[in-house]
């Protein structure tokens, strides 16, 4: 008999990547501790089970970016994108799901395959070692002994249990007659050219309308059990406004060291600044801007910023309780923890966000693993395409930040067309000036068509 493949975690990432591996005709062990013991957010025993909304999202492949990775998983022979696509409910351009009958769904088809046994039970610490092939997959909320076990290999500072996420912006968005790019002090850093940032200036009317507005804004409530604290020097924007009208002026919107060039003789009042968040440059970060203002308030509230007035959001701010790795530092390109390449990672862990995201990064994994323990390798899916832009954010893609506070600068992301290498579109001849979001919704649609075509040599 082949090397069985263990896989610990049975949620959306652990089934998905229990089904790939055994249908590429591994040997699978999958492993979840409902419902003998439940998370802070399962109620049941069933395996995928949605935590919270029944919503897979847009399911647009041509225009939208989830919609897309949800196509590009349909042609890998997804059992969660299947099973979804079954039990779907009406929900306009949505995909949204009966949660039982989806969980129930891909519970009997993952129980019913010959290639996999599950066994019922915690794994509280490193899995044994004659486990040669193993798939974490474990979520968000993996239970505290495992966690530890695994901070152990990793350092303390390479696996987060919560996350604290300052909004993403696509650059394309932002107003460059307003922003300019300098580094403080003009400082070229490690990798840098002393023009890392990209630097938005408020005069004194513009400071207090932003601050008024922070304070005033509708926060989110945790759950007790999410007992989130504040990190030192990491507080959210909203609450460093509260400590004091200046403190942020004196915190991540100081305007010294810097200079606008098309006013070099008037000092700003405070600057908000902004960091390239990948190595395409298609994504900028918002420097301090980690927040619990409500989704709805953050775009309106962050649209006061001078620059930033059209500002699209690849992701807003958050923090929330969340297990993962500094994944482009621990892990390779396999998805195998550096320190121990027998631990292979999937889902949230790894550094997605979302339900769709940590199937996919399970169908990733699941097919990797097959394919090691029978001699071969399977590469990631390109950077074209949804699956492979998401490999290369958890695995290299993010730049890091240096000398900024907060223990580190990698955050959990959905999947967003920022992470894709840009296309150019050019209007048909004749055909007059691009109208309204005509041009991005062209763009969109080039870029689609790329990943749907270079998907196809991976499938
Ligand atoms: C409260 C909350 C709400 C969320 N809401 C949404 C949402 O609305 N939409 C969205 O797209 N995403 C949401 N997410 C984010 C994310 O998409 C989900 O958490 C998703 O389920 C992650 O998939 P996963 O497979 O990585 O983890 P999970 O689906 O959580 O699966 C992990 C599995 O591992 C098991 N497990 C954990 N530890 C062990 C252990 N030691 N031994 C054995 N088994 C173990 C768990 O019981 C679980 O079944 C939410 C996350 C949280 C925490």
């Amino acid at each position: 008999m082949s090397t069985p493949i263990h896989i610990i975690g049975a949620g959306l990432a652990g089934s998905e990547a229990a089904w790939q591996a055994a249908e590429a005709g591994a040997q699978v062990v999958l492993h979840e501790m409902r419902p003998q013991k439940l998370t802070e957010a399962h109620l049941t025993g069933g395996f995928a089970e949605l935590v919270c909304s029944n919503s897979f999202r847009s399911d647009d492949h041509e225009h939208n970016a989830v919609g897309l990775l949800h196509e590009e998983m349909r042609r890998c022979g997804s059992l969660i994108m299947r099973i979804a696509d079954a039990h779907k409910l009406p929900a306009g351009g949505a995909l949204a799901v009966d949660r039982v009958g989806f969980s129930n769904a891909v519970t009997a088809a993952v129980r019913a395959h010959p290639n996999i046994v599950v066994e019922l039970g915690e794994i509280t610490g490193l899995p044994p070692e004659d486990w040669t092939s193993v798939v974490i997959a474990t979520g968000p909320l993996t239970s505290r002994p495992l966690a530890e076990a695994i901070q152990s290999l990793t350092g303390e500072a390479e696996l987060a249990f919560f996350d604290a996420i300052a909004p993403i912006v696509h650059g394309e968005s932002i107003d460059m007659d307003i922003a300019w790019k300098q580094s403080r002090y003009d400082k070229a850093g490690p990798g840098g050219t002393g023009a890392d940032y990209l630097n938005c200036p408020m005069d004194e009317a513009q400071y207090n309308r932003f601050v008024d507005a922070l304070l005033t804004g509708e926060k989110h409530v945790f759950h007790q059990w999410e007992n989130v604290p504040y990190f030192d020097g990491c507080l959210p924007v909203e609450v460093m406004a509260e400590r004091g009208r200046d403190t942020l002026r004196w915190g991540p919107l100081k305007p010294v060291g810097l200079t606008n060039p098309r006013q070099p003789d008037k000092k700003p009042y405070a600057i908000v600044q902004l960091r390239q968040d990948n190595a395409l440059g298609t994504l900028w970060n918002m420097v301090g801007f980690q927040t619990k203002l409500k989704y709805g308030r953050q775009a309106e509230i962050f649209r006061l910023i001078p620059g930033l007035e059209n500002a699209q959001f690849a992701r807003l701010g958050g923090l929330h309780h969340n297990t993962f790795l500094n994944s482009p530092r621990v892990l390779d390109r396999q998805l195998r923890l550096k320190a121990q390449p027998r631990l292979r990672f999937a889902g949230q862990i790894t550094g997605v966000e979302g339900y769709v995201e940590s199937a996919a990064i399970g169908l990733i994994a699941g097919r990797m693993a097959a394919a090691e323990v029978r001699g071969e390798s399977v590469e990631p899916p390109g950077p074209t395409t949804a699956l492979g832009a998401l490999i290369d954010h958890i695995t290299g893609g993010h730049i890091a930040a240096e000398g900024e506070p907060g223990p580190r600068s990698f955050q959990p992301m959905n999947i967003n067309f920022g992470l894709l290498p840009p296309v150019t579109v050019t209007k048909p001849e004749g055909s007059g000036r691009w109208r309204g979001p005509d041009k991005s919704m062209a763009k969109r649609k080039a870029m689609s068509d790329r990943a749907l075509a270079d998907i196809a040599g991976w499938a």
